[in-house]
């Protein structure tokens, strides 16, 4: 479901971009829509701790990722996939409760398999 508002700009957060992290088989999923995207292969897979029997992630770094600034260089455009993020402050109604929840995708543990 697609995701509105400009939380990430607001808050300053560019978490769900470096890396970018996708689920195992959603590139072959997605196709050539994939190819497009301005990602390139870190080769890893992150497991998430508290997911730890249930789910594989693959991770990606993102082209538009302005590591000075910490966010996207051209949010406005930003994919589609970018804006299907899971986080759960896209959600949220006050700036403080986006804040609560952005901490805590902030602070998720991975452990990181080289692939
Ligand atoms: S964690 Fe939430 S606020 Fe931060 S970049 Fe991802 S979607 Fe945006
Ligand atoms: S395109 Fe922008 S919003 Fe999407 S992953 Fe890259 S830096 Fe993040």
């Amino acid at each position: 479901m697609e995701k509105s508002g400009e939380i990430c700009k607001k808050h300053g957060c560019g978490n769900c971009c470096n890396p970018v992290r996708v689920r195992k088989g959603f590139k072959s999923h997605l196709g050539d829509e994939f190819e497009k995207l301005p990602f390139k292969d870190l080769e890893e897979v992150h497991i998430p701790i508290d997911e730890i029997e249930t789910t594989e992630l693959e991770a990606y770094s993102c082209d538009n990722y302005n590591k000075e600034s910490g966010l996207c260089r051209d949010y406005k455009n930003r994919p589609q996939i970018c804006r299907n993020s899971a986080c759960r402050a896209l959600d949220a109604q006050t700036d403080e409760e986006q804040q609560n929840l952005i901490r805590e995708e902030q602070s998720q543990d991975f452990l990181v398999c080289k692939k």
